[in-house]
């Protein structure tokens, strides 16, 4: 294969992706009464939108702490803002969240919330949190549904109806954050509940990126939710082309989901393979920005019985790895109503990340979360469709 070649093609496949994902853009932000929603808005946008208003660029400066540190949702809380313009604010704009639809409650405390947004589309969002210690992870989802059909995927069953705005990304972590009244945002290092963001939900963040980019600028923004980007992981099934914008742009750790050593394989159980092979999803996991010893490229690998998980494949998987600075995340199979594969077993999940221990790489077995109630990697859906609601 011919990995220069590609290259050269990069930035025109990126244009087709933001092309295409153009096709499925979220509705407007303007409700049918015609206020504004002003979450999702960046910075620049805001202080437009403030000075369209007849107000000062410093409004928007006051609006973003208000909206993004303090959680403030109505307008006559904002107190350093004067009465009038307060209800001025409040006739022309909203500071809305998502619908919560449902929000079930794991035996491990896994916490899923169906969001659903103004035009009913919906999408699960879960809160994962650590059983040792006062934090964790919040799983935020970029599209309704995806385009691609890994195999072993139950959102991969859901096709596409739409990509997610800049608000309803920022939405999910602001309303799972109302849910556990962590507002002001904390601080530096003061202990959060909420403490990563993981975008591992439904959809394939790199083809919905310029929403998923400007949200996480929006919650890495120091005057507001303030979330370092070291505290985010994006994950990708390997969108090669977006995947240098967004070490550059973003810079957050990103994870890649690879589940097969051969082409032969992935071609079929990640069909996203047959346009960008693992040869190539590599080279561009070389070229990752930021990628280091201190910040590793998670290599995401679902435990399939009979299907990926001989001692074979784990030796090849380190001979692929080789020389990037990666950890291994093997993920137990979480089935799903209608799936058809079996989980390893679990001497063969231990002798698989044996291998790749001893060939260097941290090989964490990741214990599955929320099962119970279909919120572990890979069971997401808009419950709409499944008819679970
Ligand atoms: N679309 C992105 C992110 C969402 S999925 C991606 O594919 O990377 C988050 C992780 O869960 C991915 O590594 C995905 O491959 C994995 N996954 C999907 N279905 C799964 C299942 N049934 N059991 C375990 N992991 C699964
Ligand atoms: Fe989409 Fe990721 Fe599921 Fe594949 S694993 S179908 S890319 S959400």
């Amino acid at each position: 294969m011919n990995v220069v070649t590609n290259d050269l093609l990069l930035p025109s496949e990126r244009e087709r992706i933001l092309a295409k994902a153009a096709h499925f853009s979220p509705p407007d932000y303007v409700l049918p009464d015609g206020r504004r929603e002003l979450v999702g808005l960046n910075r620049e946008e805001l202080i437009t939108e403030m000075e369209a208003f007849g107000e000062k660029a410093f409004r928007a400066k006051q609006l973003w702490h208000w909206i993004y540190h303090q959680g403030v949702r109505d307008f006559s809380a904002m107190s350093s803002i004067a009465r009038p313009l307060q209800e001025k604010l409040a006739a022309h704009f909203v500071v809305g969240r998502p619908e919560v639809a449902t929000d079930q409650l794991s035996k491990d405390q896994t916490r899923k919330f169906l969001f659903k947004f103004r035009d009913n589309e919906a999408v699960e969002t879960v809160y994962i949190p650590d059983r040792q210690e006062d934090r964790g992870a919040v799983c935020l989802s970029s599209q309704v549904g995806c385009t691609l059909s890994c195999r072993f995927c139950h959102t991969g069953t859901q096709r596409l109806a739409r990509n997610l705005s800049a608000a309803e990304i920022v939405g999910q972590f602001m309303a799972a954050r109302d849910a556990y009244s962590e507002w002001p945002s904390p601080k530096g290092d003061t202990p959060r509940l909420l403490s990563t963001i993981v975008m591992m939900g439904m959809g394939e963040p790199l083809y919905n990126y310029e929403n998923v980019a400007k949200a996480l600028k929006i919650i890495m923004d120091g005057e507001g939710i303030g979330l370092s980007r070291r505290r985010i992981t994006l994950s990708t099934s390997g969108v090669v082309p977006m995947m240098d914008r967004c070490g550059e742009e973003l810079g957050v750790n990103l994870a890649v989901s690879l589940h097969a050593v051969t082409d032969e394989l992935r071609d079929e159980i990640v069909p996203l393979n047959r346009k960008y092979p693992i040869a190539e999803l590599l080279a561009a996991c070389a070229r990752y920005p930021g990628a280091s010893n201190a910040r590793r490229i998670t290599f995401e690998y679902v435990m399939l019985r009979g299907i990926n998980d001989s001692e074979a494949e784990a030796r090849e998987l380190v001979r692929l790895i080789q020389g990037l600075p990666a950890k291994v995340n093997l993920i137990p199979f979480n089935p799903w109503p209608g799936s058809t594969y079996q989980p390893s077993t679990p001497e063969g999940l231990k002798k698989f990340a044996k291998i790749v221990m001893d060939a260097g790489y941290a090989s964490p077995i990741r214990t599955p979360r929320g099962r119970d109630i279909l919120a572990a990697c890979g069971q997401l859906k808009s419950a709409v469709e499944t008819g679970i609601a």
